[in-house]
């Protein structure tokens, strides 16, 4: 899945420049999440950065409407990264 960043975000900025897919970015009223640049974090950490990062409490949560495999995850970490070596 990609992350989700409700409504609950206080447009803080701390998750902005940790996000390693530039997957994040300031929307209309809050800051977004890509869902196709998000990839949980897989290929750069154990766990998800902005989360770990975000000061609100479930702010960021799972995606419900994006469910996606590790494998599916990987696939967009080495195309987002590493297409030049495909
Ligand atoms: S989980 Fe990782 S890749 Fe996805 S938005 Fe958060 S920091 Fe970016
Ligand atoms: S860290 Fe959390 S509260 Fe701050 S901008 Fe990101 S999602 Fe919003």
């Amino acid at each position: 899945m990609a992350l989700l960043i409700t409504d609950k975000c206080t447009n803080c900025d701390m998750c902005l420049p940790e996000c390693p897919n530039d997957a994040i970015s300031i929307g209309d009223d809050i800051y977004e999440i890509d869902p196709n640049l998000c990839t949980e974090c897989v290929g750069h950490y154990d766990t998800p950065t902005c989360q770990k990062v975000c000061p609100i409490t479930k702010c960021i949560i799972l995606d419900p409407d994006h469910i996606e495999s590790q494998e599916e995850l990987w696939e967009r970490f080495v195309l987002i990264h590493h297409a030049d070596k495909l």
